[in-house]
């Protein structure tokens, strides 16, 4: 991962050390019992599969070849038959025994190794996403999407690879090379010397390649990251490249970014398939050492300066085991490349699980019960926190017991979005904000939503400011409807009831028809349980808003929001959706943005906006009468219909 920040979490990131042991600690810890059976059936299953070739080495040395007495390493002498035909058959026994030995528990640590990785991944993917739902929304507004999907599939898939394989291989590495390292220098400690002379040449083999390949990955895995983008980028913006006939401007691009990720894995592989068969030059010099020197000391006698006797038992055990530690030690880049590769992804992990929630409850937060419904905006001001380049430094973040930090975000520049707003709208009031386009209308609602906290001043409902309040409370009895009516992929019925999931099939029926929105839902194939699609595609923007409505309708709350909630409607519908919003916005506290000011006409008080100030306030008759900013749009508008 590079070290300049590109994206907010990268800051979080930066500051995790020990990614992997804080991946055991957080997660681990639960499951200690399947990684303690894993490891120790691992070891059981490698230690039994050493015994076969030195069975055989004391089977050839006592039956075959009748040089020695039959001795076993870690086998009393008391279980040892006395008659040969007995020993034979017991060695016969014993190695059978090695096998099945070695089967079993290869299947309980496969087994049990699985259930920890897969249970920590469970764990890590579900609380990332539900921390994700929890981040402030002003980290979505850099389009963070990519990078959270990236943290819940990639990296998850890198340290369940780490988790099951990894973990495994290495102890396994390390049981079959000292295992073997015992054995032999149990045997015979002299020849032990010649063959685990290659054991270190091994090592600064590998050594060397993970510094040549290290680069050739990184490369790789910024390509990678190319790649995915171009790809997300080229589906969303799928109709813009078929309206403008760019499908093959954007196929180059695609391919190009294709031919990135091609070239950088070859130039990994080409590398990658060296190591392997360096390995095995290796293991095969360890070979060729072996049975030069210790059949030359069968036939010959010890050679200088060598000392003692070779039996032809022990040289054959030694010669079994020479080959066996190839393939562990072979796997030594893979293992340290899935910890690299761990590492990465675990601080990924724990970078977003670190990002500090600015917007959530504070600890004596009271609950928002039935209110009147009297909003309040008290010499407000506020602008966008930029993520990427907002106070950076270290004493910004305060970490609280629930993990909870609050950032003292001081935007010094007077940039404000929101400046100096005030006003106030009694119980059952209509306010409606008017204004050019970025004039601030919208903001306006989502701070009374608490999607963005205020920079000054405060926003209160029923007198009391909404941070001082349960989130949850206030998102209750306050109904929101905006521009883009969102709809998850579902039935129609689902879309009406989601927040309100326990409302009955009535309840639902009657919110659609209260929106205007009955009679379109039934004319559909599957009526209410027809599905709209990914995001409602299947439905248009109209249709969505009153889906949209219904809800709200639904949800039956003291305030209202409705940003633009009827700009997506044709004039037909508009009057129609208009009607039952009169009927809904009767008795609850409104706050109405519109383009089109005929439809503002019945507010209560209208605040005119221009540069995140109110620059008019009144009733639609006294703003008309003034010739200021609002007769001029007016004027513009009727004059333009
Ligand atoms: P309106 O609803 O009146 O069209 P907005 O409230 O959407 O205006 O925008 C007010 C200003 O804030 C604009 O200058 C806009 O560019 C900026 N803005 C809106 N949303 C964001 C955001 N999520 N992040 C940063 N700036 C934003």
């Amino acid at each position: 991962m590079a070290t300049d920040e590109t994206t907010p979490f990268d800051r979080y990131r930066q500051r995790i050390d020990r990614p992997l042991w804080r991946l055991f600690g957080e997660y681990g810890t639960d499951r200690t019992r399947w990684l303690v059976v894993g490891l120790i059936s691992n070891l059981l299953a490698q230690a039994a599969s050493l015994f076969p070739p030195v069975v055989l080495g004391t089977a050839i040395d006592a039956l075959f070849a009748g040089e020695s007495e039959y001795a076993l390493l870690l086998v009393p002498p008391a279980w040892i038959p006395t008659d040969p035909v007995a020993q034979f058959w017991f060695s016969a026994a014993l190695i059978a025994g090695s096998f099945a030995a070695t089967a079993l528990f290869t299947w309980i640590y496969g087994v049990t190794a699985n259930f920890f990785a897969h249970g920590v991944m469970h764990a890590v993917r579900a609380d990332s996403f539900e921390k994700m739902l929890r981040l402030d929304a002003a980290f979505f507004d850099d389009k963070q999407t990519g990078e959270v999907m990236s943290i819940l599939s990639n990296d998850s898939q890198n340290l369940e690879l780490f988790l099951d394989n990894a973990l495994m291989n290495g102890v396994r590495l390390i049981v079959m090379v000292l295992g073997i390292a015992a054995v032999l220098f149990a045997l015979n400690w002299q020849l032990a010397i010649v063959t685990l002379v290659a054991i270190p040449l091994i090592v600064g083999f590998t050594v060397w390649f993970m510094r040549v390949i290290e680069p050739r990955y990184r490369a790789r895995q910024s390509a990678m990251a190319d790649f995915n983008t171009r790809i997300e980028n080229g589906i969303t913006g799928i109709i813009l490249a078929k309206v403008t006939s760019s499908e093959a401007y954007e196929a180059d691009r695609v391919r190009n970014a294709s031919r990135g990720v091609f070239e950088t894995t070859m130039s990994v592989l080409k590398l990658s398939y060296f190591y392997r068969p360096g390995m095995e030059l290796l293991a095969g010099l360890s070979f060729v050492a072996t049975f030069t020197v210790g059949g030359y000391w069968i036939l010959f006698g010890a050679p200088a300066p060598f000392t003692g006797r070779l039996t032809v038992g022990t040289f054959v055990t030694f010669v079994f085991m020479t080959q066996r530690f190839v393939a562990p030690l072979a796997e030594v880049s893979n293992i340290v490349d899935q910890v690299q590769n761990a590492k990465v992804s675990a601080s990924r992990v724990f970078g977003l699980a670190d990002i500090p929630v600015r917007i959530t409850d504070r600890e004596d937060a009271t609950r928002l019960n039935e209110p009147d419904g009297r909003v309040t905006y008290e010499d407000v001001c506020f602008s966008y926190p930029d993520l990427l380049t907002a106070s950076n430094g270290d004493g910004a973040i305060h970490q609280t017991d629930g993990g909870v930090a609050i950032t003292d975000e001081a935007d010094s520049d007077d940039g404000y979005v929101i400046e100096n707003v005030s006003f106030e709208a009694d119980p059952g009031e209509t306010v409606a904000f008017v204004g050019s386009t970025g004039a601030g209308k919208s903001t306006l609602c989502r701070l009374l939503l608490r999607l963005y906290d205020v920079d000054e001043g405060s926003v209160m409902v029923d007198g009391t400011d909404v941070r001082d309040l349960q989130l949850a409370s206030v998102r209750r009895h306050v109904g929101y409807v905006s521009q883009d009516a969102f709809l998850f992929d579902g039935t129609i019925a689902e879309n009406v009831r989601y927040g309100r999931f326990e409302e009955s099939e009535k309840a639902v029926r009657e919110a659609a028809r209260a929106a205007k929105a009955h009679e379109f839902i039934e004319a559909l194939p599957d009526g209410y349980d027809t599905r709209v699609g990914e995001r409602g595609v299947k439905l248009s923007g109209g249709q969505r808003q009153r889906i949209a409505i219904a809800r709200v309708v639904l949800q039956d709350p003291a305030i209202l929001v409705l940003d633009e909630a009827t700009s997506d409607v044709d004039t037909d519908t508009e009057q129609r959706i208009q009607s039952s919003l009169d009927a809904l916005t009767a008795d609850r506290t409104t706050f109405v943005v519109a383009h089109r000011l005929s439809t503002v006409i019945g507010a209560d008080q209208i605040l005119v906006l221009e540069d995140g100030t109110v620059v008019e306030r009144g009733d639609h008759g006294t703003l008309r009468q003034r010739d200021g900013r609002y007769a001029e749009l007016w004027g513009a508008q009727t004059g333009a219909q």
